[in-house]
């Protein structure tokens, strides 16, 4: 069973889930493997994937549309998701869980080259297993995504990777903390207040009717994007069709800007998103965090958490402008 462990100095979590007889000189630092064996993920070998939890029917011709597959190799197992909280220096059970969602039937096709339609049902079968996660008690469900090697995904057949998790993740609880902060000093809402500012300010790239794309004012990494869903007060559930169509729109938008600003640029995204349990945080927007996989973490981001980076926000916002 794998264990999360908290770090009683920073509150930082750790998902302890060793794979069986691994030593450490397995670690040693090797090239990048080529994928050899045939793909889990390609339509004729579902079989060598654990058996689906979601299937989403494709348009005539297709095998499917979208497939969602546990994680062979999870870092979390099924269990109980009340978690008795906190363990100071005891590891609590590693459960929750930890699935693959496979994006289309076609293994060559990068997210960025898919059509809106296509990551529409990569966001639906996400909230139809959120609803799933939601339902079997969990406390909070992460969605994101590893693109190329360098950015830690595995397999190069297009697919993100859904957490259901029974703690709210350490940085989603600051986020929170900031806003309820911010309510309690300036008497509004952080996110309207960032939404206003960056609206009209040199790192915007580009706004559509309910989201904005900024460059991030302090990234991690060159090139960081985030995606902000604007209307306050409310939740990713409440998106209706048409809304999530806007979404994948303009997420295919900054991808494909991305990509002409950097060809296959490695990446990471993830979902920023209300809790699945307890009552919806007012003052939370809802948004994504785009993370490229350019420079290494090392040793000042590690000490100081906190990050150099190569390439000022304004200056990226205006090459993925003009891309
Ligand atoms: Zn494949
Ligand atoms: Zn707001
Ligand atoms: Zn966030």
């Amino acid at each position: 069973m794998p264990e999360i462990r908290e770090d009683p100095l920073s509150g930082r979590l750790s998902l302890v889930a060793p794979e069986r007889g691994r030593r450490p000189h397995d670690f040693r630092i090797t090239p990048e493997s080529v994928e050899t064996s045939p793909c889990p993920f390609c339509p004729g070998n579902e079989h060598l994937a654990p058996p689906e939890v979601l299937r989403l029917e494709g348009e005539a011709g297709e095998p499917w549309s979208v497939r969602v597959v546990p994680n062979k190799f999870a870092a979390l197992e099924p269990g109980n998701p009340e978690l008795p909280w906190s363990g100071f220096l005891e590891p609590l059970p590693g459960v929750g869980r930890h699935e693959v969602l496979i994006e289309t039937p076609e293994h060559e096709k990068a997210l960025a080259e898919l059509k809106p339609s296509q990551v529409r049902r990569v966001l639906e079968a996400f909230c139809r297993r959120k609803e799933a996660f939601r339902a079997e008690g969990w406390c909070y469900a992460l969605f994101f995504k590893n693109h190329g090697a360098r950015a830690g995904a595995s397999r190069r057949h297009s697919h993100s990777q859904l957490l259901a998790l029974p703690f709210l993740p350490p940085l989603l609880r600051r986020e929170f903390v900031r806003t309820e902060e911010f309510r309690r000093e300036k008497g509004r809402c952080l996110f309207c207040e960032i939404l206003e500012r960056e609206g009209q300010g040199p790192r915007k790239i580009l706004e559509t009717e309910n989201f904005l794309a900024v460059a991030a004012f302090a990234p991690r990494q060159p090139l960081e994007t985030w995606i902000f869903w604007k209307p306050h007060g409310r939740p990713f559930d409440s998106l209706t069709e048409k809304e999530q169509e806007e979404f994948a729109e303009i997420l295919l938008t900054l991808l494909q800007a991305l990509n002409r600003t950097l060809p296959d640029l490695p990446y990471n995204f993830f979902l920023h998103l209300e809790p699945l349990r307890g009552p919806f945080p007012e003052d939370f927007h809802w948004h994504l965090e785009l993370v490229p996989a350019l420079t290494r973490v090392a040793g000042f981001e590690w000490g100081a958490e906190a990050y150099i980076v190569p390439l000022a926000p304004e200056e990226a916002a205006v090459w993925l402008k003009r891309a």
